[in-house]
């Protein structure tokens, strides 16, 4: 299987290069952004406990994330690759994620990891925010929690997949064309 982790900080443009992918390498995407939002809107169980940590823009506990990414990955094992958005976060969900993996007999390829300054992170979020109806795209406080929480907690998981000789660093500024030829470069050769 592929089995990409695309990795950056909030505002990176991971959704959009997610939807690019999913097309060109005809594989599936886990967002467990987009999972938690859905199970928000349907009001379940899952999306009360999620809501008041995205509110913030705190992470989900790991043992929350995890079970439900097992889940998901289980409907996926006869696709011919996923693309993890969002995940994993923490060190803990990727190592979780390598053991759910292997005892489904595959593992992660590579990391294409997006760099995008800050500020300009930020300019993106709140943009996103006037189309998207996330409340965490529109608060400046919550804004800076989020990337916050991703230099503290998120940007360690990089590490951890260099240390494996799978990470790849991407620039991701730019036309959403020639981000994406890059990725695809790295992809390519995996
Ligand atoms: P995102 O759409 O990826 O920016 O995620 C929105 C929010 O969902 C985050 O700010 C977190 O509260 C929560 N979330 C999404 N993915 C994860 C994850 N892998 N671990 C913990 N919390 C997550």
């Amino acid at each position: 299987m592929l089995n990409i982790v695309l990795f950056g900080p909030p505002g990176a443009g991971k959704g959009t290069q997610s939807e690019k992918l999913i097309e060109r390498y005809n594989i599936e995407h886990i967002s467990t952004g987009d999972l938690f939002r859905k199970h928000l809107g349907e009001g379940t169980d899952l999306g009360k406990l999620a809501r008041k940590y995205m509110d913030e823009g705190n992470l989900v506990p790991d043992e929350v994330v995890i079970g439900m990414v097992d889940e998901k990955i289980n409907g996926s094992l006869d696709a011919k690759g996923v693309i993890f958005d969002g995940f994993p976060r923490t060190v803990a969900q990727a190592k979780a994620l390598d053991s759910l993996l292997e005892k489904k007999g595959t593992s992660i390829s590579g990391m294409v990891a997006l760099q995008v300054p800050e500020e300009e992170l930020k300019t993106r979020i709140k943009e996103r925010g006037k189309t998207s109806g996330r409340s965490d795209d529109q608060d400046d406080e919550k804004i800076k929690n989020r990337i916050r929480v991703y230099n503290d907690e998120t940007l360690p998981v990089a590490n951890y997949y260099d240390m494996q000789g799978k990470l790849s660093k991407i620039h991701g500024v730019g036309a959403i064309d020639e981000i994406f030829q890059k990725i695809c470069t790295v992809v390519d050769k995996y």
